[in-house]
């Protein structure tokens, strides 16, 4: 395992943001994740893990540390209860989309509705992807990691995760795990999840109401394609911040506001409010651009940024879309987007 020094960062990233990591290596099995770990220690540095880099903004002063950049491969297909049930477990450096694919392709249920998310399986735990009503902690059965406290490896449970809207243990305890492999179990008789209103829509206008696993997949790949800019062109993480969840006394006092803002309850009573809503129809923010950053044209929840911005002009944007929220509907929105700080 070669450990490079004053890596550039901005590369590594769907922001295309970011200075240079002052350690910097990629890790392609458990050994090396153990190494790389050990070479931290030795130099008493911090660690940051990167994936894709699709969830991520580097400062422009870069990571003092070590950048581990999980390159670990291999997907293995386990048959279950006569068939009815596949256990697939990837490397944590395996990209997302290819085994949302595969296993589509398989026939297999449980991920088609995750279709074209950036990134890969390692980070799918971390912040417990989602989209168009689904998260992926349904599917996940356990996930391996490297518990850096101890120094071993461990495989913890669904319940181990502690699982939650875009949440997750490995959020609360950031740097203690290094995610190696993901079991997800996936179905082969499944049944399709078309609730979401723009799936529905979708489905609805094509005059099809059994839509069958792979025309959900690319109903959710056409729909994406578009909502969403296209990362490869345009510098962005996704959506920014997290919809935020409040009260329903809170939520009853901005419907009277807002008559139209869009909630969704929540199990324990809350209401998720679309954040996209209340930056465009309140805050009018949707396709506003200060200098080389700014909000999608099509959907104020993403910041894109030009080539050439830095990681202060979108602190700088970002504080404007909190404070604007803040000061029109007392809400204190949180990021989605990590930032790398060291
Ligand atoms: C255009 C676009 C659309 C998006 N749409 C969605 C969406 O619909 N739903 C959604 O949930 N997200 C979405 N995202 C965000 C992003 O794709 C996901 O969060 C994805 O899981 C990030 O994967 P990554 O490998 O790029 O992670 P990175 O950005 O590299 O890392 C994200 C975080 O996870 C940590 N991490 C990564 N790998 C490991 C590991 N092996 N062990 C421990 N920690 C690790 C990192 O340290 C960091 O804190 C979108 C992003 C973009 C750019």
């Amino acid at each position: 395992m070669k450990i490079k020094e004053q890596e550039s960062l901005a590369q590594y990233t769907t922001f295309r943001i970011g200075g240079p990591a002052k350690f910097f290596c990629a890790v392609k099995s458990e050994d090396d994740v153990m190494e790389a770990v050990k070479f931290s220690r030795e130099k008493k540095i911090p660690i940051l893990i990167i994936g894709g880099g699709s969830n991520l903004l580097i400062l422009d002063s870069g990571f003092n540390g070590l950048v581990i950049k999980n390159e670990i491969e291999g997907k293995r297909w386990d048959e279950e209860n006569d068939g009815q049930t596949v256990a697939v477990t990837a490397g944590a450096g395996e990209d997302w989309e290819k085994l949302v694919e595969e296993s589509v392709e398989r026939g297999l249920y449980g991920l088609e509705g995750l279709s074209s998310i950036p990134g890969k399986v390692g980070a799918s735990p971390i912040q417990n992807i989602g989209a168009y009503g689904m998260d992926v902690s349904r599917a996940i059965r356990s996930v391996r990691a490297l518990d850096t406290s101890k120094m071993e490896f461990v495989d913890l449970s669904k319940d181990d995760c502690k699982f939650g809207y875009r949440d997750s243990l490995f959020k609360h305890e950031k740097g203690r795990y290094i995610v190696t492999a993901v079991t997800y179990e996936l179905y082969k008789n499944g049944k399709v999840n078309i609730e979401y209103k723009d799936l529905k829509d979708h489905f609805t206008k094509k005059g099809n109401d059994s839509p069958a696993l792979k025309d959900v997949r690319q109903a959710v790949i056409d729909i994406r394609k578009k909502k969403l800019p296209d990362w490869t062109t345009w510098g962005t993480a996704g959506s920014f911040f997290k919809n935020p969840v409040i009260s329903a006394d809170k939520f009853r006092e901005l419907k009277d506001r807002y008559p139209e803002l869009p909630g969704f309850a929540e199990p324990d009573g809350r209401i998720k409010v679309s954040l996209g809503w209340i930056l465009d129809k309140v805050c009018d923010v949707r396709g506003l651009i200060i200098g080389n950053v700014g909000t999608y044209e099509k959907q104020a929840l993403i910041v894109v940024a030009k080539p050439g911005a830095t990681a202060k002009e979108v602190i700088d944007f970002s504080n404007k879309l909190m404070h604007c929220v803040k000061d029109k509907t007392g809400i204190q929105i949180e990021c989605e987007v990590e930032w790398a700080v060291a």
